[in-house]
Formats: structure tokens, C-alpha cells, sequence
């Protein structure tokens, strides 16, 4: 029964086969591979799925994949249009598909005499979604053809094996008998179970289940499936492959499926391929097994073939947990010629493809056979060493390596790890799989709810299971790490949770969890809900209560200096990669930063100036909290007057601090801009106490904060309004930039201030503003008697700042975006309180993302063209930039890449994504210049 052709060169171009031809008139639905030759290539993922689209490449460059055929991602989006029907065509063509498959395997689909070709159905959209589709095997037996089969492979044990096996998943997947609400286990897992107590009277393996169990299996699991369902178990090999192609087109729409794909952005509308490929079999006997591999370490990026097999197995068996599998390099003792095989695989595969692959194959009687490729999912730290070691070995050039590392998982590098004097004082309780790496500590939970409600409730947490499956993503998605007891590397946990960038200790055996008690007993101690566990996902380690954590090797090596981080492998990795940036990027980072820590760590992380300084932040610090409130309660010019004086010298010495750690880089300052009763004790408690100290009554104070009251604080009296109402407060702090300025100039420390005035959105408020910094300038420059490097712009805040731009720009040398406010004011939803609804906007998919976390780039992103267009049209060369939230967000700095800005300004630590995800925009410019 072994695939009879062997496998031949690439083709040229796609040779026409029996289902193309039978297409010809009509719209082409399925796509064949099998015996060298294939319909698609890798480059059709659109129409033919991840799964499919690699299947055909691998067979055109003549690697051992079983025949197969494709139906395209299209008849999901029919199925989905057209009340879960298919095209008419799909039936003849499915028919040519499955004839090529039986001429090219010498067997027939649903055969009762002589080898029957089993099937294998799986899904495959266009990026893979792991876990969450699901998969049939063995797929066209009845109670006649597995006789054949039987007969067939001399093999009866096997035989009725794969029917069982077949008639659980189809039953699950399929017919949907699952466990019910009152059941702990899967009702199949059930009937197992009884039937070992009744024959062995104990857990026996499967393994050593006989031929006649497995025929006794098949007969109660389809009593099972009758009395769950209400009908029997289909007989009819191609009423089981319909069932299957409508059951994975139907899971694309499963919960499971819509939470991954809003968790990572795919769109609905691409819907799923589904793959039908001839049977290989791992379960033959011990000269067959089972595996998946990565080309290299995934977890930290070695050049190392990593993976896991199991002998006697069918694919399923190892990604499932449930027998721990063998590391793929013991391979090389049990089955030396197919490890020779396969570690050719590996060459060419990276060769290729030129990135690390995931793969899974099947051993069948000696013979090897790759069932699926992609290319591997990977940590941060993976995808950093990959990227740099494939530069050096010419697989990739550098502009390449940027865009292998995605801007979103980079702040992985930058997570803490646990601090090494801790750790050494701290219990080993158990040891697992490093699956994810980093540290994390947190309190236990062993389900996925109580650990979501736990997050939500702020607590830090660890989801503890026996293995997880995706009914668990919630609490994965929760939690700050994930322990398991059972499965190997590439477990449901140990790939999503790679892919999430949790941390995440996989198979650690000696975890032994009673989901009933919610205890964990571990080395002799019992562990509760709610006890504190630390696991360390980069060395697998577990222990008991919490641990301190550290920063990584890049933090330490970036802003504390340290040596030894330095010279890690790790570190000199990241500095390459950051250097590849600078030389592509056009858009430059900046940082919003109030304080000088913050602007020197922006500066190490590689800012270019400063895009935002809040000055109201500035005030919250100790005694000058006081002096602010002086001011705001002053109810005459003078007593204002003498409240600012004391202001000045803390605004004066902060801008000072500021310009010495920026070295020269440019420095944007905006003026006040808070709501003024954020200032003002609200508890009769404070208000006293700063009567007290102010010496006036507290009637006073009380009555000021009632006529201070805002209903709508957020499009209240802030931003210009305030510099506007009281000029004073402006001019006092143009004189402390100013001041501050000149004397940081005097040091050698040049100092470029752009004053920024907020919340403009009619010319006349900016002028106002502007003609009174210009007057403190140049008071302060005679003063001083010398030349300040200053310039004055305002925030495109609010829409009709944006739609009256070229008026606006007349005045402004700059503009820089606030799109935390002019999405609130586009959108008409607050950023405070649209957290209660927005969610559910995301999940009815009326948003795709967040729009205050990612720009809405049809209306706020129009908004920010139209200011920038009519912008130039008064001032060409105006510098233009972003410091709203979104400056850090990847996909925004992309967007503010394309709609020209010269630099996003974000939060220190979100500078390295951002410089990524600028340098991936230009990347993506210069390639597909390139290929035009
Ligand atoms: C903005 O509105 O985008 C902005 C940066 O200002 P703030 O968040 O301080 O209102
Ligand atoms: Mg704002």
C-alpha cells in the first residue's frame, strides 16, 4: 500500500491534471498535488490554505507527499453565502480529485475487496490557526472495507484500530457527540475507559489493546453515536467525506475559531480550505511511527533539529498529549535511515522555503512521508536568532530579517526574567518542557474561567492543567504563564502559547493536579487555587511561591549598562537587528516622556527627541501639587501671578533635566492641558488639609471645586482653553522653557524646544497663544543674552483643527497628531469609558481593533490626510508626527508610515516596536518597488 510513483522534479509550471480538466468550463474548486505534479503552488494560499498551498510546492520539488486535493477557501465562502449548500460543480470535480488519488495510489475509496485508500481531512485557512480546526482521519471504512483493510495489510489489530479511531473523531468532530455539560470526560475517552476496567480491570495503554477490543470498541462506539444522535454511523465513504468537508467548513465559525482569529486579526471572510489526502499509516507495527519537527529550536532559536516522535502512532497521538513522545534525535538509533532522510527534508525544506519550518511526517513500514510544512511559529528570541543566523548563512538578506520579526512580539525580548539571586535561594519542585520562554509568577488556577475572573480582578495568574486544549484559550490568553503536566513541545500549549509570547512549562510529570479538591500536590507539598507558583519557561523549571523577577538581558544591557548582558548572544542579536532599522527606516521614533529617567531610557532604546512632554504631569510630584492648587484657586490676576512664581522654578529645573538627557535631540513641550479639577481634592478630608495649609476656608475651596465641576471633562475646559482664559499660566511656562533652555545651553547641552499648544481648533486660538510665547522668547532671550533654537506648533487634536488645516498651519511650524483625542472626538466615544461597550463592538467585528489602541484608518487615519494635505498646502515643508497612543501600536506606525509623517513619538519601552515596525514599513516599500 505504499505510494506507488516516485516523486519527480519540480514542475516548471503547474501539468494540468484530470480535475483541472473537468473544470475547464466553470469556476476550478478543487486543486490536485500527488506524483510530482500539482495544480497550485505555494504561493496560492489565498485559495488553496496554508495546508494546501504548501503541500503542492513540497510535492513539485519532488519531496514524499501522499496525493491529495484541495477544495478552495472559495467553496467556504459559497458555503457561508448560500445557506451551508456547495457549488454544483464541486461533486464531479472532488470525483476527478479522488480518481487521481486512487490511479496514483493504486487503491480505491472505499474499497471491500483488495487495499481500500483511506482518506485524511483537515482544514486549512490562510494563516494556520493551531488547534483550532479540526481534523479526520482514516476517513472512507465501514464494516466491509476494514476487512479489506484487514486483509489487505495482513494486519487486523491495525485494521480495526484505525476504524475506531476513525469513528471517534468523526463521531466528535462530525456528529458532534461530546461531553455534555454533566460530564467530566469525553464520552468516547468514557467507553474506553469502562471497557479496559471490564476486560483488564485496569488503565491498560491502547497499545495493548487486541484485535477483537478494537472490534468490541467500534461496536459500542457506534451504539454511542445512535443513541446520542439518533442515527446510525454513516456506512458510505462519500457521505463520511461530505460530513467531513461541511464539518470543518462549519468550524471555522466555532467559538474557538472566532477568539483566535479576533486575538490575532484574521478576517472572517477568508474562510478555510479543506485538504482530502490518501492515508499513510504510523500505526502499522514498531517499524512505523509518527512526528513533528521544527527545522530549528523555536523556544531560543538553536540550530538544532527539534521536534518529537512517536513509534507506532498516528499524528494525532503526538500533538495530543496523551502518550509523552521521544525527541526527534533519538530517531537516529531507532530508525537510522529515515532520520538520514528526514535531515534532508530539513535542508531542503530551509533551503526552499528560506525560514524554519514546521513539519509533520509519517513513517510507514521504514518508507518517510511529509504530511504538512509551514513555517514555524517562534518566540521572539527564536525569530531574533533566526533571522540574524540566516543572514549569515546567505539564506536571507538583512532588509529580510527585519520583517522575520514581528514588531508585535518583540516587547517578548524585553520581558523580565527571574532575578538570579532569587531564584538560587528559591525550591525546584518540578521540571517540564521549556515551551515558552521567560518568567512568570503568579497565583493558580486550574480552569480557564477562574482564571479569566481572576485577571479580571487584577490578580497575577498561572493556568494550571493537565494539558490543555482550545477550549482553554481564554484562560491562556489570562493568564501570565501556563504549567502543564502532560505533552511534549508541540502540545496545544506549548504552540499557542509560544505564539502569545506567554511563558509556558509544558509535561512537567510530577504535577499532579485533582481538578475536583482544585489542589496541585507537587514533591510531597499540596498546592491550592489561589497559592502563588513561579515557572520559568526558558529552563522548565518550577517553583514553589513567588520569585521576584528581572529585567532581560536587553534592559539591563541597554539602560542599566551591564556588562555581562552585553556580551550575551541575545543582546549583540538585537543591536544588529536595531542597527538593520536605522539604516532602512525613513520614519523616525521619538518618545513621549515627562521626566529625564524616562527621556534617557527612550534615548537608549533609540528615540530620537521627545514628541510628547505633558507638562501637567510635571505637577503631580510632592509639594508642587500645592502651588498648582494655589493657582487654580486664585481669584485675581495677582494672587495667579504669585502661584505661577512658585510653579516656575520646579517647570524650570524639570525642562532643564529634560534637555540635558536629551543631548540635543529635539524636544516637543506641550502646554497644560488637564481638566483643572483633576487638580482639586474631591474628599472633605483633603480639602481641609489644604485649607489648612493654604490658609483659607475651606467654603472656599469647596465652592471652587463645585464651579470647577465639568459634566463632560473630556471636551471640557482644557488644552488652549486654559492658556486662553488665563494667559499667565502660558506665559509662565513658555519662561520656564525658555529659561530652562538657555541655561542648558550655557552647559553645552544644546537644547531645541518646539512648543506644542493643545486642542486647537480655530486659527485664532493658536495665534493668541503664539504671539504671546514669541513675546516671552524674546524677553527671555535679551535676558539671557542669547539665541534659543525653539519653534511653535500645535496638536491636530479635535476634527476641525484637522479639516481647517491650511489655515491653521499658517501659524504652527508643526503639527503632531493627538489621536487619543481625535479619535475620541471622530468617533464620538470616550476614551475613558468606551471600555464597556467596545468589546462587544470587536466581537459583532463592527471593529476590527481597539480604536484607541490602533488607528481607525478610514476615519480618524482620513481625518489625519486631510490635515496633512491641506497642512503642506500653506506649508510644505511642515514637520508633521504622532504622539497618541497609537505611536506605538505596529500596524498605526505602518499606517503613519504611508500617510508620510516624519516621525510617531511612544512610550520608552514601545520605542524598539515602533522602530521595527517603521523600519518593516520602508522594508515592505522597498520590495514591492522592486518587484514592480
Ligand atoms: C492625544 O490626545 O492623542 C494626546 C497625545 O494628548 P493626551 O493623551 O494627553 O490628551
Ligand atoms: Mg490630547
Amino acid at each position: 500500500m505504499a505510494v506507488k510513483s516516485k516523486a519527480k522534479k519540480p514542475a516548471a509550471k503547474a501539468k494540468a491534471s484530470p480535475a483541472t480538466k473537468s473544470a475547464a468550463k466553470g469556476t476550478k474548486y478543487v486543486y490536485t498535488w500527488g506524483a510530482g505534479r500539482a495544480d497550485g503552488d505555494g504561493s496560492m494560499k489565498p485559495l488553496l490554505g496554508g495546508k494546501g498551498a504548501n503541500l503542492a510546492e513540497m510535492t513539485r520539488i519532488g519531496l514524499p507527499v501522499p496525493p491529495g486535493f484541495t477544495v478552495t477557501t472559495e467553496v467556504c465562502t459559497y458555503f457561508y453565502a448560500n445557506k451551508k449548500t456547495y457549488p454544483a460543480s464541486l461533486q464531479a470535480q472532488m470525483e476527478a480529485g479522488m480518481a487521481n488519488m486512487e490511479k496514483i495510489m493504486g487503491t480505491k475509496f472505499g474499497a471491500t475487496e483488495g487495499m481500500p485508500l483511506l482518506v485524511a481531512v483537515r482544514s486549512g485557512a490562510r494563516d494556520s490557526m493551531p488547534g483550532m480546526m479540526d481534523t479526520i482521519l482514516n476517513l472512507g471504512l465501514n464494516d466491509k472495507s476494514v476487512l479489506a483493510l484487514s486483509q489487505a495489510t495482513k494486519n487486523e489489530r491495525f485494521a480495526w484500530d484505525c476504524y475506531r479511531r476513525f469513528i471517534q473523531m468523526y463521531g466528535d468532530v462530525v456528529l458532534g457527540v461530546q461531553k455534555r455539560e454533566n460530564e467530566d470526560h469525553e464520552p468516547f475517552e468514557t467507553a474506553i475507559h469502562e471497557f479496559k476496567h471490564e476486560v483488564y480491570h485496569a488503565d491498560v495503554e491502547d497499545s495493548k489493546l487486541t484485535a477483537a477490543d478494537q472490534q468490541e470498541l467500534v461496536k459500542r462506539f457506534k451504539a454511542l453515536v445512535k443513541e446520542r444522535t439518533g442515527k446510525s454511523f454513516p456506512d458510505n465513504p462519500w457521505d463520511q467525506l461530505r460530513g467531513a468537508a461541511g464539518a470543518v467548513f462549519g468550524s471555522w465559525m466555532n467559538d474557538r475559531a472566532n477568539v483566535y482569529r479576533r486575538k490575532y486579526n484574521i478576517p472572517t471572510e477568508w474562510g478555510t480550505a479543506v485538504n482530502v489526502q490518501a492515508m499513510v499509516f504510523g500505526n502499522t507495527g514498531d517499524t512505523s511511527g509518527s512526528g513533528v519537527a521544527f527545522t530549528r529550536n523555536p523556544a531560543n532559536g538553536t540550530d538544532e533539529f527539534y521536534g518529537e516522535f512517536l513509534i507506532n502512532a498516528q499524528g494525532e497521538d503526538v500533538v495530543a498529549g496523551v502518550r509523552t513522545p521521544e525527541p526527534v534525535l533519538k530517531l537516529k538509533d531507532q530508525m537510522p535511515k529515515s532520520y538520514a532522510e528526514l535531515l534532508k527534508v530539513r535542508a531542503t525544506l530551509e533551503k526552499h522555503f528560506k525560514d524554519v519550518q514546521d513539519i509533520e511526517f509519517t513513517i510507514q513500514e521504514g518508507k518517510l512521508f511529509m504530511l504538512q510544512t509551514r513555517n514555524g511559529k517562534r518566540t521572539a528570541a527564536a525569530a531574533l536568532k533566526f533571522s540574524i543566523d540566516m543572514v549569515k548563512e546567505k539564506l536571507i538578506d538583512w532588509q529580510t530579517a527585519i520583517l522575520r520579526n514581528p514588531a508585535d512580539q518583540l516587547e517578548q525580548l524585553l520581558a523580565p526574567i527571574f532575578d538570579l539571586n532569587e531564584v538560587k535561594k528559591a525550591t525546584v519542585i518540578a521540571t517540564g518542557l521549556p515551551a515558552g520562554p521567560g518568567a512568570a509568577t503568579g497565583k493558580i488556577y486550574f480552569n480557564a474561567d477562574r482564571s479569566v475572573q481572576a485577571a479580571e480582578k487584577g490578580e497575577k495568574v498561572l493556568l494550571v492543567r493537565v494539558e490543555t486544549s482550545p477550549e482553554d484559550l481564554r484562560g491562556m490568553i489570562a493568564a501570565e504563564g501556563i504549567l502543564t503536566a502532560r505533552g511534549g513541545v508541540s502540545s496545544h500549549a506549548a504552540l499557542v502559547a509560544r505564539q502569545m509570547g506567554k511563558v509556558c512549562v509544558c509535561g512537567a510529570a510530577a504535577v499532579h493536579i485533582d481538578y475536583e479538591a482544585k489542589t496541585a500536590t507537587i514533591a510531597g507539598q499540596t498546592f491550592k487555587e489561589g497559592d502563588f507558583l513561579s515557572i520559568d519557561g526558558t529552563s522548565g523549571t518550577v517553583y514553589a511561591g513567588q520569585i521576584k523577577t528581572a529585567p532581560s538581558e536587553i534592559i539591563a544591557g541597554l539602560l542599566h549598562g551591564d556588562k555581562a548582558a552585553q556580551a550575551t548572544e541575545k543582546f549583540k542579536n538585537y543591536a544588529q537587528l536595531m542597527k538593520w532599522c536605522s539604516q532602512a527606516t525613513k520614519l523616525s521614533v521619538r518618545t513621549n516622556a515627562d521626566t529625564p529617567e524616562q527621556t534617557q531610557n527612550a534615548i537608549a532604546f533609540g528615540a530620537v527627541g521627545i514628541g510628547l512632554t505633558r507638562t501637567e504631569h510635571m505637577f503631580f510630584e510632592g509639594d508642587r501639587i500645592d502651588a498648582m492648587r494655589e493657582m487654580i484657586l486664585a481669584d485675581s490676576l495677582e494672587a495667579r501671578q504669585t502661584a505661577l512664581a512658585k510653579l516656575l522654578p520646579y517647570q524650570r529645573d524639570d525642562f532643564f533635566g529634560i534637555f540635558k538627557a536629551l543631548k540635543g535631540f529635539p524636544a516637543t513641550i506641550r502646554f497644560l492641558d488637564p481638566p483643572l479639577h483633576e487638580f482639586l481634592p474631591h474628599a472633605k478630608e483633603q480639602q481641609a488639609d489644604l485649607a489648612r495649609k493654604l490658609g483659607i476656608p475651606v467654603e472656599k475651596i469647596m465652592s471652587r471645586v463645585h464651579e470647577l465641576h465639568e459634566f463632560n471633562p473630556m471636551l471640557g475646559f482644557r488644552g488652549c482653553r486654559l492658556g486662553i482664559r488665563y494667559p499667565e499660566i502660558t506665559a509662565m511656562q513658555a519662561r520656564a522653557v525658555f529659561e530652562a533652555a538657555a541655561d542648558a545651553n550655557k552647559q553645552g547641552f544644546k537644547a531645541k524646544p518646539e512648543i506644542m499648544i493643545p486642542l486647537v481648533g480655530f486659527k485664532k486660538e493658536l495665534d493668541l497663544q503664539v504671539e504671546l510665547v514669541h513675546s516671552v522668547a524674546k524677553a527671555v532671550q535679551a535676558e539671557k543674552k542669547t539665541k534659543i533654537a525653539y519653534s511653535v506648533g500645535t496638536m491636530i487634536e479635535i476634527p476641525r483643527g484637522a479639516l481647517t488645516a491650511d489655515e491653521i498651519a499658517e501659524t504652527a511650524e508643526f503639527f503632531s497628531f493627538g489621536t487619543n483625542d481625535l479619535t475620541q472626538t471622530c468617533l464620538g466615544m470616550s476614551r475613558d469609558d468606551s471600555g464597556s461597550f467596545l468589546p462587544a463592538y470587536a466581537e459583532s467585528e463592527i471593529v476590527k481593533k481597539n480604536p484607541f489602541a490602533s488607528i481607525d484608518q478610514t476615519g480618524v487615519g482620513q481625518l489625519m490626510q486631510i490635515a496633512i494635505t491641506k497642512g503642506r498646502s500653506k506649508r510644505p515643508d511642515i514637520k508633521l508626527g504622532i504622539c497618541g497612543e497609537h505611536g506605538g501600536d505596529p500596524d498605526s506606525v505602518k499606517f503613519c508610515h504611508k500617510i508620510g509623517l516624519s516621525y510617531v513619538s511612544c512610550s520608552p519601552y514601545r520605542v524598539p516596536v515602533a522602530r521595527l515596525a517603521a523600519a518593516q514599513a520602508a522594508v515592505s516599500d522597498l520590495m514591492a518597488a522592486k518587484k514592480k
